[in-house]
C-alpha cells in the first residue's frame, strides 16, 4: 500500500517537473486533491501533509465532509460534479468554488442562494471540448453569453474555465484537443481581470494540460488510489 503523503509529494514533484518542461513558473499550478468516494480520514492525512484544496463530485458527500471537517482550518472546497438544480442551495451554502457551471438556471440559483455572510462563490464555466465524451458543458460558441450572465450576477464571481476532455492516444493529440480552450481562456483572462483559473488536467493527462496553460489540476487516483464506488450511497 502506498501512502497518501508520499503520493502527494510525488504528484507535486511531477507538477514541478512539468512546469520546468513547459516553461511555466515554479509552483504556479495549484493542485486540487479530488477526494470523492474517499473517507474523511484520507482527507485528514492529506491535510496533515499540507494539502488544502479538495474536490468533491457528489453533493451529499461533499456537504457531509464539509461538516465533518469544519475544525480543519483553511480547507478550500471545490465542487466539481454535475449540479442538479434541487441541490444548488447546498452547494451555494458550503462550497468555496464550483467548476461545473454550464446552465443559466444553475448560475442564477447559485447566486441567489449564496448566503449574505459568505464571500461570493468562485465559479468556473464548464466547456465541452470533446462532445462525444460527455454532455456536460457549453460549447465555445456559447461562452460569451454565459460569461456575460455570470458577470451580471452579484454573489458569484467568474474565475475561469474548466473542461473534462475525452482521453486521447498521445500527448500531442491531447494538446490538440485543449488548444481551442487554451486560446479562449487566454482571451477571457485578458478581458476579465478576476479570471485566473484554467481547470484542466487529471491523473492521466497532466503533461498535456500543463502544456496547455492549466493553472489548476484535479488529481484523485494518483493521490488517494483507485476509487471503490460501492462505498458511496447516493
Ligand atoms: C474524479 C475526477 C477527477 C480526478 O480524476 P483522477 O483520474 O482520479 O485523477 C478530476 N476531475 C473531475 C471532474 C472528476 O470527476
Amino acid at each position: 500500500m502506498t501512502h497518501i503523503s508520499d503520493n502527494l509529494l510525488r504528484v507535486k514533484q511531477d507538477i514541478n517537473e512539468l512546469e520546468t518542461r513547459f516553461h511555466r513558473p515554479q509552483n504556479s499550478i495549484s493542485l486540487l486533491a479530488v477526494s470523492k468516494t474517499k473517507p474523511t480520514e484520507d482527507i485528514i492525512v492529506a491535510y496533515n501533509a499540507g494539502q488544502r484544496l479538495f474536490g468533491e463530485n457528489y453533493v451529499q458527500e461533499a456537504v457531509a465532509k464539509h461538516e465533518a471537517l469544519s475544525a480543519y482550518k483553511g480547507i478550500v472546497w471545490h465542487f466539481i460534479g454535475p449540479i442538479q438544480s434541487n441541490k444548488s442551495r447546498q452547494i451555494a451554502e458550503t462550497m468555496d468554488w464550483v467548476h461545473t457551471v454550464d446552465r443559466e438556471k444553475i448560475a442564477r440559483r447559485l447566486s441567489e442562494q449564496r448566503p449574505e455572510n459568505m464571500p461570493p462563490l468562485n465559479v468556473l464555466i464548464q466547456v465541452n471540448i470533446s462532445q462525444e465524451s460527455t454532455k456536460a458543458g457549453i460549447t465555445l460558441a456559447e461562452l460569451g453569453e454565459m460569461v456575460d450572465l455570470v458577470n451580471s450576477l452579484p454573489n458569484i464571481i467568474l474565475r475561469g474555465l474548466m473542461a473534462i476532455p475525452a482521453p486521447q492516444e498521445s500527448e500531442e493529440a491531447q494538446i490538440d484537443v485543449y488548444r481551442p480552450l487554451a486560446a479562449a481562456y487566454e482571451r477571457l483572462a485578458k478581458e476579465n481581470s478576476q479570471v485566473d483559473t484554467l481547470s484542466i488536467g487529471m491523473s492521466n493527462d497532466l503533461p498535456a494540460a500543463i502544456a496547455s496553460n492549466s493553472s489548476l489540476v484535479r488529481v484523485g487516483t494518483a493521490i488517494f488510489g483507485a476509487r471503490d464506488y460501492s462505498n458511496l450511497n447516493k
